[in-house]
């Protein structure tokens, strides 16, 4: 008999499964549930269609589900699993009763933080994920007039500035002191400050969120704030990415600090023959062993394939991450790879920085964009630990690359001494990197 294999999610997580799991045994029986109308859409795209950037949502769809009937992918849309019993190996699926399994997959994803405040169940409160209600939603942004982005983490940046794009007035609400206050170094957030400035968007920093305001309607008004109250026909509300795992913890399985899943590097959980994948799961930051939770979408879809390969019988491991990141912020774009300042100062980190202003073209060829570029490494060694950019282009090519020299141990002296490719349209002579390395050196040389 054809092993049967269930997955929980239609996202990036759940779909890399299923793929995973077939490709690894084309003969399995491959089940997905999703409570959502669609799968293979892309999210991340949202944003910038409501930014008009992109001119509609038809284009975020990556293919038709005709494609996963061929496939031999069997998904339920609409559909939601309502428990997990590890021990019979059954889910209950609402509407459908109870679904047996030989291997499950948990890719049920992240949800947005409650505010926890008053008036959450006020019209007007936007949280960005699923494509249908996207659509809507963009209609309605035709008459909204003002809108409050509450927290500049990666979503609450892109909204904020596909909003300003927009031309709506739009305000950030966010009790960090800077944008991506987490993870973003004060010298990197000042530019994309700046620019939303430029942009008319007004922030509010250190300000916590009191309670959302309605009208007689039920519909938002307003923010109630510790800087007072700002008026408003709409907030989005991006607040931080929980795991989305009550499912999996009403069934035993295994959470830790962040709530995410215990996975191991297999992505199995705690459960006997229950693996999980994507936001839902809690990883380890291979530089300090931080445990991170709600990384990207990328992070999912190659989790997933993992686990799906696993489920299905294979051998796949899951490598460590170092999470290099990047994304448009305001009018520049921002990215690094593993830790910044910030994060390797609460994480009781010692480094040693150098940093460099340079161009991402040859200085007379039109369009050159300005690169601000900062490297954090391990005193003594010069192991490289971590790297924040902004830039005017290039940054998430940088990214990556820096992403893999943290991973491979490279140091200041590899990186000061780099090859580049020099080039007028696509590359300046000097690499930002690279003097972003001499001048670390040139400093430790002098002793500073
Ligand atoms: C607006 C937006 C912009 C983004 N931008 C980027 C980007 O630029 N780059 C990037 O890499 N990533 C981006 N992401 C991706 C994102 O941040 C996540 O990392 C990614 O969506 C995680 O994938 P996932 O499969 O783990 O979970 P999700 O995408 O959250 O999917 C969860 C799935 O589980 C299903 N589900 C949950 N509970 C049940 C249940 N009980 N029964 C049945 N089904 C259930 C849901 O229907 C859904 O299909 C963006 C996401 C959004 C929403």
């Amino acid at each position: 008999m054809a092993q049967r294999i269930v997955v929980i999610g239609g996202g990036g997580g759940g779909l890399g499964a299923a793929g995973g799991a077939k490709a690894v045994d084309p003969g399995a029986s491959v089940t997905v549930f999703t409570e959502f109308e669609d799968v293979a859409y892309s999210p991340c795209g949202i944003p910038f269609v409501h930014g008009k950037e992109i001119p509609s949502f038809e284009a975020l769809f990556l293919a038709d589900k005709q494609a996963y009937v061929d496939a031999g992918i069997d998904i339920h849309y609409n559909t939601t699993v309502s428990s997990i019993d590890v021990n019979a190996r059954t889910v209950e699926v609402v509407g459908k009763g109870t679904v047996p399994y030989d291997s499950l997959v948990i890719a049920t994803g992240f949800s947005y933080a409650d505010p926890g405040v008053p008036g959450a169940d006020l019209d007007g409160l936007y949280y960005v994920k699923n494509i249908r209600s996207a659509m809507e939603w963009d209609k309605r942004l035709d008459s909204v007039k003002k809108a409050v982005v509450l927290e500049a983490g990666p979503l609450g940046i892109e909204m904020a500035t596909a909003l300003a794009h927009r031309g709506i007035e739009t305000h950030i609400v966010d009790p960090n002191p800077w944008v991506l206050g987490e993870l973003c170094d004060p010298d990197i957030a000042e530019l994309v400050q700046e620019s939303w400035t430029e942009m008319g968007v007004q922030m509010h920093w250190n300000t916590k969120l009191n309670a959302f305001l309605g009208d007689d309607a039920g519909s938002v008004r307003g923010v109630d704030t510790s800087a007072g109250v700002i008026d408003c026909d709409l907030v989005v509300v991006a607040t931080h990415k929980e795991p989305n795992s009550a499912l999996a913890v009403a069934a035993g399985i295994k959470t830790g600090s962040t709530g995410g899943l215990i996975v191991d590097s297999s992505m199995h959980t705690s459960a006997p023959g229950v693996w999980a994948c994507g936001d839902v799961c809690e990883l380890p930051h291979q530089l300090g062993g931080l445990p991170l939770q709600g990384l990207t979408g990328s992070h999912a879809y190659a989790q997933g394939k993992v686990a799906g390969a696993n489920a299905a019988g294979g051998s796949r491991e899951y490598q460590p991450v170092y999470v290099p990141w990047g994304m448009v912020a305001g009018k520049w774009m921002i990215g690094g790879v593993a830790l910044g300042e910030t994060a390797a100062t609460a994480l009781g980190m010692p480094y040693v920085v150098g940093a460099a202003d340079g161009i991402s073209r040859a200085r007379y060829y039109p369009g050159v964009k300005k690169v601000r570029v900062k490297l954090l490494a391990e005193p003594g060694s010069l192991r490289l630990i971590g790297a924040q950019m902004a830039g005017g282009e290039g940054i998430k090519e940088r990214a990556d690359f820096l992403g893999v020299a943290v991973k491979k141990g490279l140091t200041l002296r590899d990186l000061a001494t780099m090859e580049n490719v020099y080039s007028p349209p696509i590359g300046a002579l000097n690499e930002p990197i690279a003097v972003a390395a001499q001048n670390a050196l040139a400093a430790l040389a002098k002793g500073k």
